[in-house]
């Protein structure tokens, strides 16, 4: 007879403790089988074998599999689509639930569903809990019930709504006895996945508290690192955003906007899936007409546009996996108006670079810069990237850091004349916008 369990899915949620679903899993009685699946619908499309973010996952699986040996238990890690994971799970033992935190990603809800739709034939339902953000899909919206499209009353509304269970730790640990008791079991080796270390160093899961204290003074300023770098630990989960809110409340009420924000975009991708799928928030930035150049787009890429500044966060990210917020604006904007290159690209770029990389910030993000998103720059807001490095990198400590020979004669000439790219970004935008009123 096939053993009676319930399976609780681990996905963008790679921790044991403060878990909403793998709380409800283990408080449900029967024996839990966590389950980790290293995707090949998603692998196969990474072109870049040494791609730091599966190595961050697979370090992580390594480590939650030496806790769970600890406790008798252990994951069971496949390297498969998640149909193939299921089926074999399903061959092999009694199903009665799936647990898993929700995920608004357009893969993941088509993920989701499909698997809905494969287990239910074993009469198995799929439990999905809010777990990755403070507020869910509809928990914050207008008095009429519509979602917020802007941040600043989304913002006021969140704080509003925010009570002290919102916050409150899932104890876990009280129910670990419940995990299935088993032998450990096997997890494929990075080689076995495909994948090659990189070396890149991924910054650490730790709250510093000093950081957030200082963020309102500091934050805007790339050559400091006053930013809390916990981007890549909110993206897989490995830190509770419960935990974080908890202590950024009372230290930092900049902070805890930036948290909201994140809520903002990933309640803006659940209600307005379409965004995730190439559209542009506001229809009529669709007809834009982008130059496209192939050539300056990958003299965008690698850093070499003869502006220091935005070379420097291209550089940055290149060879770390991170750039600096303010950096991310100004680069993302030169992209999109000065060199009038779809903002889809500059997407898609960062998709592939990004550490922290995350569906509905960063679509968010560069859709402000684009001035086709929800509550974005006005359009005719064009970043200067000159005045932009005297205001945040006077003494250029970052751009010296990252483009130091950036006064040699080496040094590329601009790209492009910001004056002239300025009118020129106008016209072209003024065009698509004029004949196409929303
Ligand atoms: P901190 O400044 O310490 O902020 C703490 C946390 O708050 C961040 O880790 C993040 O989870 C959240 N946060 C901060 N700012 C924002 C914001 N504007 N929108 C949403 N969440 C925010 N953030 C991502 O997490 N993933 C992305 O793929 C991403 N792409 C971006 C692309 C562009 C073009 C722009 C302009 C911004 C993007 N951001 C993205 C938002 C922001 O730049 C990063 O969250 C931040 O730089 C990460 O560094 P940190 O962890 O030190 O953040």
């Amino acid at each position: 007879m096939k053993k009676q369990i319930n399976i609780h899915w681990f996905r963008r949620d790679l921790r044991l403790t403060d878990n909403a679903a793998l709380y409800h899993a283990l408080r449900d009685g029967l024996p839990v089988l966590p389950v980790f699946i290293f995707d090949t619908n998603i692998l196969h499309h990474l072109e870049n074998k040494a791609d730091a973010r599966v190595e961050f996952i697979h370090t992580v699986i390594t480590h939650m599999q030496a806790q769970l040996v600890e406790k008798g238990a252990s994951l069971q890690v496949f390297h498969s689509t998640p149909a193939q994971a299921f089926q074999s799970l399903l061959a092999e033992y009694d199903i009665q639930n799936v647990y898993a935190n929700e995920d608004f990603e357009v893969y993941a809800l088509e993920r989701d569903a499909a698997i809905a739709q494969l287990i239910k034939s074993a009469n198995t339902p799929l439990l999905l809990f809010k777990d990755q953000v403070i507020m869910g899909k509809k928990e914050v919206v207008k008095d009429n019930g519509e979602p917020y499209t802007v941040f600043t009353p989304y913002s006021k509304k969140w704080k509003a709504t925010l009570t002290p269970f919102h916050l409150k730790e899932y104890p876990n640990e009280k129910y670990f006895k419940n995990f299935l008791q088993q032998p450990p079991r096997a997890i494929p080796t990075l080689a076995e996945l495909g994948f090659l270390p990189t070396g890149k160093r991924f910054p650490e899961q730790l709250i510093h508290k000093d950081i957030i204290k200082q963020y309102a003074k500091q934050r805007d300023i790339p050559g400091i690192g006053g930013t809390s770098r916990l981007g890549l630990h909110l993206r897989f989960g490995t830190l509770s955003i419960r935990l974080l809110v908890t202590v950024a409340a009372g230290l930092s009420e900049v902070y805890l906007s930036e948290l909201i924000w994140r809520d903002f975009y990933q309640m803006i991708l659940a209600n307005f899936p379409q965004v995730g799928k190439g559209k542009a928030f506001k229809p009529a930035y669709d007809h834009i007409q982008w130059r496209n150049n192939e050539e300056e787009f990958t003299r965008w890429c690698n850093g070499v546009t003869g502006y220091p500044i935005v070379d420097a966060g291209i550089r940055e990210l290149n060879q770390t996996g991170f750039m600096h917020n303010r950096v991310r604006m100004i680069t993302a904007s030169f992209l999109c108006k000065h060199l009038l290159v779809d903002w889809r690209w500059g997407e898609a770029y960062f998709a592939e670079k990004l550490l922290d990389y995350d569906l509905a910030a960063n679509n968010g993000g560069w859709q402000w810069a684009a001035g086709s998103g929800c509550d974005a720059a006005p359009y005719f807001r064009i970043f200067n990237p000159y005045l932009q490095t005297e205001k945040f990198d006077h003494d250029r400590k970052y751009i010296r850091k990252w483009v130091p020979e950036f006064e040699s004669p080496e040094y590329p000439a601009p790209i492009v004349e910001h004056k002239f790219a300025r009118e020129r970004c106008l016209k072209v935008y003024k065009e698509a916008l004029n004949e196409n009123r929303l």
